[in-house]
């Protein structure tokens, strides 16, 4: 039996042969794409296919912050607003915020404040809406991975982008980016959102018992994970760029030169 939040199950979360229910090795990945500036109307955007979950960003801002008393007059605020669409979970969500969504707004802005340049644009609020259409654990993650190369494609000035990934613990295996069953039947979950130019980690959660020792190989797993996600999050603005100087017909950023003896 494997429990995380009371729930138990019969389900072999890892088999004879060391693989999890989805065929995984434990410090696998689920697939991930990216691809940014999908929305036209917003300043920015970016969609994540993460395994079987989908997740949109759009960003608006920097913009005059309402209501005003909320104004800071030194520096920007950074306001995520997660919502989870009804459809996308197989239990059909109630709509609208729950303390759940709350609780995911306020961790993905806090995130993603320390890497914004809010002092360069004082009294104004950077909105980042992030909608998930389906969802199959680590939605935080791929939310705040979409939500940073959206921020990115709305040329808000950033340190960096922050890339997430979650590990955890499941049939006593440390494991890396958990799946449903295995965050509902695991027994530790920890979401990481890191900055790969600092090194900073800018999100640590956990839910369930880790040892100290399994502690530090699950951080260093997601960490190493994030540094993946990182490249995919690059490349999808590469691609972004590269298709905007098209239509724009402006040259495309040219790669690293060369030094010339
Ligand atoms: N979930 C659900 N209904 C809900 C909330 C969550 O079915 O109202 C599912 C959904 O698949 C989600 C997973 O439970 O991805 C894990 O949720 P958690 O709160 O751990 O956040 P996440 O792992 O998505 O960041």
């Amino acid at each position: 039996m494997n429990r995380m939040g009371g729930m138990t199950t019969d389900l072999k979360l890892i088999d004879e042969k060391g693989l999890r229910l989805d065929g995984r090795r434990p410090d696998e990945m689920r697939p991930l794409k990216i691809e940014a500036g999908v929305l036209k109307r917003a300043d920015g955007s970016a969609y994540v296919e993460w395994g079987l979950n989908k997740v949109m960003a759009a960003v608006y801002g920097p913009r005059e912050c309402h209501p005003r008393h909320m104004q800071n007059p030194e520096r920007a605020l950074v306001q995520c607003h997660y919502n989870m669409a009804s459809f996308s979970v197989d239990d059909r969500k109630r709509p609208g915020p729950d303390r759940r969504s709350h609780e995911i707004s306020k961790i993905i802005s806090e995130a993603l404040t320390h890497v914004v340049f809010t002092e360069y644009f004082p009294r104004t609020s950077i909105d980042v809406y992030i909608e998930v259409l389906q969802a199959n654990a680590g939605t935080r993650c791929a939310g705040l991975t979409a939500a940073s190369v959206a921020l990115a494609d709305a040329g808000v000035p950033m340190r960096d982008l922050v890339a997430s990934c979650a590990a955890g613990k499941v049939a006593d295996t440390v494991v890396l980016d958990l799946g449903k069953e295995e965050d509902n039947f695991g027994q530790a979950d920890i979401p990481v959102g890191f900055v790969p130019r600092t090194n900073e980690i800018v999100l640590l959660q956990m839910d369930g018992d880790l040892t100290p020792d399994e502690f530090d190989r699950g951080l260093h797993m997601a960490v190493n994970a994030c540094k993946k996600v990182y490249e995919v999050q690059r490349d999808a603005l590469k691609r972004r760029y590269a298709a905007r100087a098209v239509d724009e017909d402006v040259p495309a950023p040219a790669e690293e030169k060369q030094e010339v003896a």
